[in-house]
């Protein structure tokens, strides 16, 4: 038996943990796939489902086919990203948490902003913590974190990045557990933007105040996270259109806007970009609105890639090699690479300009 302790405590530290963590994640309200938010976002469908039947409105006899039925939920792209939701536990561990703990080191705190500033400028009297400054200070990492990852989606969607942000579009069928579909250099990136600008900003609003002022919460989750995840956050990843309006959806974001996102219709390419929030894709140029009739849209990044990421090997490896290809393909002589690249097919969405605040108008265009 002692000659196996060994292999189990490997087994449990790299495996079993990581796992059951995940599994237990589930019920964490922190996360957007926690049964709560699965709960509500099925409800708001299921009302939907009522809603759209009384009217005539859906051909679909029951709820179990309005949300996608077997078709969309045994779909051999739904079944890998299940599996991928616990391979993904074991990748934070061996890889993310590693690399996030060499990084973490480097990076300024809202401690050191603070020690800065008292040094430039003086110790600042404390203010008496209120409801109001923590309803500010909460709503102030709300906003600067929706609008980083803003930015970061739209860099994601660059030439050189795209292949890594690829794995979550090359989903051929949308299922909540695909919003977990994400690269893990990907998760690396925002877990080090969060952690750079949130202390930046903590530690310039700490000053201000004199001292630290607490988020306000509900349940232990950031005030505005925990309302809009309750709010059918799930449907994002789903077959279930949820349109807010085109007043709203200027401002917030629905799923209908995030399917469209994942359209892999050329009209439909570099839209949406905002995680919660809209807002930064109407200021910025990128925005696409929905209206209440479902828009007919097949989820993908094309033909052509349906059969390259129907296995976690493509999922995790595939970018890498991508990457260095492209690569390569730079670095040669401008004729060779004329040449080569004739026999590479890459993706509109690749292009840098496909970046760039779409200027076409035409019918159903709403931005
Ligand atoms: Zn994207
Ligand atoms: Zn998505």
């Amino acid at each position: 038996m002692d000659v196996l302790a060994p292999i189990d405590q490997y087994l449990h530290r790299w495996l079993i943990a990581p796992v059951s963590d995940q599994f237990l994640g589930l019920f964490d309200l922190n996360g957007r796939l926690c049964v709560a938010f699965l709960f509500t976002s099925y409800a708001v469908a299921y009302g939907l489902f009522r809603w759209r039947r009384s009217r005539g409105l859906t051909d679909a006899p029951t709820f179990w086919q309005f949300i996608g039925g077997n078709r969309v939920h045994f779909h051999p792209s739904a079944l890998l990203d299940y599996r991928y939701y616990f391979v993904r536990a074991i990748l934070k561990v061996l890889l993310v948490v590693p690399i996030i703990g060499l990084v973490d080191p480097y990076v300024l705190r809202s401690g050191d902003y603070m020690r800065f500033f008292t040094r430039l400028w003086g110790a600042r009297v404390q203010v008496e913590e209120h409801l109001a400054l923590s309803l500010l200070y909460g709503l102030g990492v709300f906003l600067l974190q929706d609008f980083i990852h803003y930015w970061a989606h739209r860099a994601y969607h660059s030439r050189y990045l795209w292949a890594f942000h690829k794995v979550h579009h090359s989903a051929t069928v949308l299922v909540p557990v695909t919003a977990s579909r994400v690269h893990f250099l990907e998760k690396v990136v925002e877990r080090l933007i969060d952690l750079v600008f949130v202390s930046a900003f903590a530690g310039i609003f700490w000053y201000a105040c004199g001292g630290e002022i607490s988020r306000y919460t509900l349940f232990g989750v950031t005030y505005m996270v925990f309302i809009l995840n309750a709010l059918a956050a799930n449907l994002r990843h789903s077959h279930v259109w949820l349109s807010f309006g085109p007043r709203v959806e200027h401002v917030l974001n629905s799923p209908a806007q995030h399917q469209i996102h994942h359209s892999d219709a050329p009209r439909h390419f570099n839209k949406n970009f905002g995680v919660n929030l809209s807002l930064w894709d109407w200021m910025f140029g990128t925005l696409y609105v929905t209206q209440a009739q479902p828009e007919p849209i097949r989820f993908g990044t094309g033909e052509a890639d349906h059969g390259r990421y129907l296995s976690l090997y493509s999922l995790i490896v595939t970018p890498f090699v991508d990457t260095l290809g492209k690569i390569r393909l730079a670095r040669r002589p401008l004729g060779v690479s004329a040449v080569a690249g004739a026999s590479v097919p890459a993706t509109a969405r690749t292009a840098p300009r496909a970046i760039a605040p779409a200027a076409e108008p035409g019918a159903g265009r709403a931005n």
